[in-house]
This record gives structure tokens, C-alpha cells and sequence, in this order.
């Protein structure tokens, strides 16, 4: 009986994002994902991956995380807090605060607990939290956990984040106000305005949280947004993830040590989840070490960003006002976006379409990311096979 009601709920629901073209089909990697992959037995030119820098297939990673396995096996035990800290998670997390120039951090064992824990382990009922209407999805999950009031602020509009600092404080309903904002938004590649930021957040007295998922390995000669900025000192929580440009999995926040030795007591899956593996600790570790050893992977990857982004604009496609070598390329309608990637597709480009909900309708987008790792040979593949199809469908 049960199972009939499962049923009940989930076909009409599967039925219609199938019949609307909203069922998410995920696409099998055979093989590492560097700048060129297999699917289905195909070798395809990688434009869809977070791994900015290249690192989730490095030889020196993979080493540093075969040796931690030979050193403490391959599962940490326990969660954190019984008995699963080990030196390794110690040394990380000195590591992490070093590199964003904080007093400390706390390692998690994805991006997105990170935001479940921080945000929820902060703020309460009596709080407010303003968020930027883009801000990703764990952010707005940390925010509900939270229980705190969510007030949306207009995407990147300093005028806007005043008037709602204003009016929220001037309610006198809330005992804390936070601020929070991706650094890199992922699917326009624009950068939070940080400078007016704190200058807001210090007129208000706003809590200032910084998720730089993208924004890390990438901004700052790798050591993200806020270091961008040279605002170490002005920003109360950088959020960060291990898996994008450091190429592994993970999550951390860095800030004051009272700070993190209040989320090391209250966030919720620093507590009750397992702890990152020996492995995945050490090669993050090993990632930001190569980043702190020398720019020149950053450097690589801002240079084919460049390219590619000059590529597409010289032949026609709208690419967005991306501020970072995230390359959107805006087709508009949403079965027009999704033909273009499948056709990208079967001419070698794996270059993944964006359409609604996660971006607004009418802007649906085919988002390249190119990284450290793909050649100029590459690239000029990718704009080669950009130019037949743009035409083809009559795009350019
Ligand atoms: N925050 C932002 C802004 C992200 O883009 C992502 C990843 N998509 C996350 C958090 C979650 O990070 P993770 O994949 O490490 O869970």
C-alpha cells in the first residue's frame, strides 16, 4: 500500500518534467575529469566542469592522498567532535586559514554542509538575513534551517541592500542582521561588490558572510574575492568549497577563532557527520600548497578565460558581462539553449545548458568553463565548433 503511494506521488510529477523537457538526464563520465572527457565511449573538449585549475587529476594531489591513506586508512572513524579529528584535519585547517589570511577555519565535508552548519549554527529566530536573490542554493537552505527572517535583496543592487539594511534595522525586530552574497556568481561569473559592501555593513552593523565557492582558486591570485579585495579583515565569514578550483571535496569557513570555535560547537554536520577523508584532506591540502607555491595555474586560467570570451564575442554570441572566466553564452529560449548544447555535443564541445528555474526564463544559456588545463589548440576547437553550430541554427 505504502509503495502505491509513492507511486501516486512521483509518476504524474516524473511524467511532466519529462513531457516538458525539465527531466535532468546526468550524463556518465568513464574516465578523470580533465579538459577532456568520455561519455558514452565519445572523447569530448570539457566545458562544464568546476575544476578551474585542473587539480582533480593532479599527480601530486593523488600522491599526497595515496600516502594519508597509507598513514591513517581510508575513513576518518568518527565525526569530529567523538573521536574522527585527526592531525591531518588539524593541519588542513591551519592550512585553510594561512592561505584566506583569517585566524582560523573549520573543514566540512562538502560546500554545501558548510552553508547548512555556519549560517545555522549563527543565526535564530530572532535574526534577519539578507541575501542576495542570486545567492546559491545551499545559502538559501543554510537561511530557512536558520529559522532566522529572510529578506531577498536585488541581485547586486548596493541601493537596494541599503534601503533594506535600513529598514530592517529601523523594525528594532531583529537582535542580528546578516549579510550574504556569493563572491562569484556561477551562472553570469559577476563578482560581489565587496568594497560598497562593507562600507554598508559597517554604516547597519551587518554581519558580512562571503560563500566564494567560485570565487577561490580563481579571484586574489587564488586566494579568493575577499583577498581580491584586501578585505581580509573586513569580512566575518569567508565560505569556501575544496571541491572546485582545489579539486576535491570538501567545504570550510575562515574567520576569527572565537568564531569557528563557536561553529566547531554548534554546527550541526561538524557534529553529526562523518569527517572529510584522510585522503580528500590531504591532497586539499596539497591543492592550496601548489596555489600558494606559484600563480602561474590562476594566471592560466584567466588567460584562456580571455581567449575564449574574445572567441565567442567575435563571432557573434552574446557572452553577458562575466567578470570572471566563467563564459556564459545566452541563447534565450530554452529549447533552443538545450538543441544547441545537444549539437555542441555531437560535434566534440561538452558544454552544458542552464535554463529555467536556475536562471531566469528567457535567458537560458549554454555556461563554458574553461580551465587551467585546456590548450589554445582546445579552445580553438571549442570556437570552431561554436561558429558551425551558432550558424546552423541561425544563433549568429
Ligand atoms: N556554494 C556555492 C556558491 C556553490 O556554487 C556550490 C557548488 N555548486 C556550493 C556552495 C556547494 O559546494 P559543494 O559542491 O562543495 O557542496
Amino acid at each position: 500500500m505504502a509503495k502505491k503511494v509513492l507511486a501516486d506521488f512521483l509518476t504524474p510529477q516524473l511524467n511532466e518534467l519529462r513531457e516538458n523537457g525539465l527531466y535532468n538526464v546526468i550524463d556518465t563520465i568513464e574516465g578523470p575529469n580533465g579538459p577532456i572527457v568520455t561519455i558514452n565511449g565519445k572523447s569530448l573538449i570539457n566545458m562544464s566542469s568546476n575544476n578551474y585549475l585542473g587539480l582533480a587529476n593532479n599527480e601530486r594531489l593523488k600522491q599526497k592522498a595515496h600516502e594519508a591513506i597509507e598513514e591513517y586508512g581510508v575513513g576518518a572513524g568518527a565525526v569530529r567532535t567523538i573521536n574522527g579529528t585527526l592531525a591531518i584535519h588539524n593541519e588542513l585547517e591551519k592550512t585553510i586559514a594561512k592561505f584566506k589570511h583569517t585566524e582560523a577555519a573549520i573543514a566540512f565535508q562538502s560546500g554545501f554542509n558548510c552553508n547548512m552548519g555556519a549560517i545555522s549554527a549563527l543565526m535564530t529566530k530572532k535574526d534577519a538575513i539578507l541575501s542576495d536573490e542570486l545567492n546559491h542554493a545551499s545559502i538559501i537552505d543554510g537561511c530557512r534551517l536558520s529559522g532566522a527572517k529572510i529578506i531577498r535583496v536585488k541581485h547586486q543592487d548596493m541601493d537596494d541592500l541599503r534601503r533594506v539594511a535600513k529598514e530592517t534595522i529601523e523594525s528594532g525586530l531583529y537582535e542580528k542582521i546578516m549579510y550574504i552574497t556569493d563572491g562569484v556568481f556561477s551562472m553570469d561569473g559577476d563578482v560581489a561588490k565587496l568594497p560598497e559592501i562593507v562600507e554598508i555593513a559597517d554604516e547597519f552593523g551587518l554581519i558580512t558572510y562571503v560563500d566564494d565557492a567560485h570565487g577561490s582558486g580563481v579571484m586574489g591570485n587564488g586566494a579568493g574575492t575577499v583577498k581580491h579585495f584586501g578585505l581580509s579583515d573586513r569580512i566575518d565569514l569567508q565560505i569556501g568549497t575544496l571541491s572546485k578550483a582545489i579539486g576535491v571535496v570538501g567545504g570550510y569557513v575562515a574567520g576569527t577563532e572565537q568564531l569557528i570555535d563557536w561553529l566547531k560547537v554548534r554546527a550541526r554536520p561538524f557534529l553529526f557527520s562523518t569527517s572529510l577523508t584522510p585522503g580528500d584532506a590531504a591532497a586539499c591540502m596539497e591543492a592550496i600548497h601548489i596555489m600558494t607555491e606559484s600563480t602561474e595555474k590562476v594566471e592560466k586560467l584567466w588567460e584562456n578565460g580571455r581567449y575564449l570570451k574574445e572567441g565567442l564575442k567575435k563571432l557573434g554570441f552574446e557572452i553577458g558581462h562575466s567578470e570572471t572566466p566563467i563564459t556564459p553564452c545566452i541563447i534565450g529560449k530554452e529549447d533552443l539553449t538545450q538543441l544547441f548544447s545537444r549539437r555542441l555535443m555531437e560535434e566534440g564541445v561538452y558544454a552544458k545548458s542552464i535554463t529555467f528555474p536556475t536562471v531566469p526564463r528567457g535567458t537560458g544559456r549554454v555556461r563554458n568553463m574553461p580551465t587551467a588545463a585546456h590548450t589554445k589548440e582546445m579552445l580553438d576547437e571549442v570556437l570552431a565548433v561554436y561558429e558551425k553550430i551558432g550558424k546552423e541554427l541561425s544563433i549568429i
